[in-house]
C-alpha cells in the first residue's frame, strides 16, 4: 500500500455508502407483531433492550451486511472527492457484539469500491484524522468535529438528521450536489491553518425533500435501484 500523501476524505458506510436503514426497517417489519404500531428508533441511545436484541439478531445473519445496497447519496459525494484528488478512506464503527460485521464490511467495500479501497474500522471515529468526513449520524459528526474546527462534513440526508445544523456541515439530499462540490473544492484548496468558512446558504441547503416527510425514503429507494445498474466505482 502506498504511503498516505493526499488530503484525506473519510466515508462512513452504514447510511452513507450503504442503505442500512432500508434493510433494517424491512427486516424489523418481518418480526413485528400485529399489536406493535410504534415506529422503531433505528439509532440512538433510547432503544429498548428488546429492540436492540432484535436488531442484533438481524445483523448477525450471515450475508446481511454484505448484501446492503449501495446508497446513491454517498456515492455521489465519493465520485466528486475522487475527481478532486482526495485520498479516500472508509471509516466505520465496529460492533463489538457482532464480529461478522467487521468481516462483511471489508467484503462490502471490496465488492462495491474495489480491492484497493482503504478502510478503517474503529470504536471512536473522533480519533481518526481527515480533512473531510462524510457521515449521516450526528453523534459521530459532533465527536469528530470536536477535535477538528476546520474539518468539513458532508451529511447524507436521512429523517434522523433533518434538524441538525452546524457551521461546518452541509447536508446533502440529492438536490444540492453543486454546493457539495464547491465546498469540497474549497476544502481541498484550503491551506493548513486557514479557517473553514462555509457560505450560510450552503449550510441551509440539502433540505428540499424533508417537506415530503416519509417520501424521502421513496426517493432513496428509486435512486438506489437506478444507481445499482449504472455505477461502477472501480471504473472511475
Ligand atoms: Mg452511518
Amino acid at each position: 500500500m502506498a504511503d498516505v500523501c493526499g488530503e484525506i476524505a473519510l466515508f462512513d458506510i452504514d447510511g452513507t455508502m450503504a442503505m442500512y436503514d432500508e434493510a433494517m426497517e424491512r427486516d424489523l417489519a418481518k418480526l413485528r407483531s400485529p399489536e406493535e404500531t410504534a415506529a422503531y428508533p433505528l439509532h440512538g441511545e433510547e432503544q429498548p433492550e428488546w429492540l436492540r436484541a432484535r436488531m442484533d439478531m438481524i445483523r448477525s445473519v450471515e450475508g446481511w451486511w454484505l448484501n446492503l445496497r449501495p446508497f446513491s447519496l454517498g456515492f455521489d459525494v465519493y465520485k466528486i472527492t475522487k475527481e478532486l484528488g482526495y485520498e479516500i478512506h472508509m471509516l466505520t464503527k465496529g460492533n463489538l457484539r457482532i464480529s461478522n460485521a467487521w468481516k462483511e464490511k471489508v467484503e462490502w467495500t471490496r465488492k462495491h469500491l474495489g480491492a484497493s479501497q482503504r478502510i478503517t474500522i474503529t470504536q471512536e471515529k473522533g480519533l481518526v484524522y481527515g480533512k473531510v468526513l462524510v457521515d449521516d449520524y450526528q453523534k459521530y459528526v459532533t465527536s469528530w468535529l470536536a477535535w477538528r474546527p476546520r474539518g468539513l462534513v458532508i451529511m447524507p440526508a436521512s429523517p434522523t438528521n433533518k434538524d441538525f445544523f452546524h457551521p461546518n456541515v452541509i447536508r446533502y439530499d440529492g438536490s444540492n450536489l453543486a454546493i457539495v462540490r464547491m465546498a469540497l473544492e474549497q476544502q481541498v484548496n484550503r491551506a493548513n491553518g486557514e479557517p473553514l468558512t462555509l457560505d450560510e446558504s450552503w449550510q441551509r441547503s440539502g433540505r428540499v425533500y424533508d417537506c415530503f416527510g416519509s417520501y424521502l425514503f421513496g426517493i432513496r429507494f428509486v435512486r438506489g435501484d437506478a444507481f445499482e445498474k449504472s455505477f461502477d466505482a472501480t471504473a472511475t
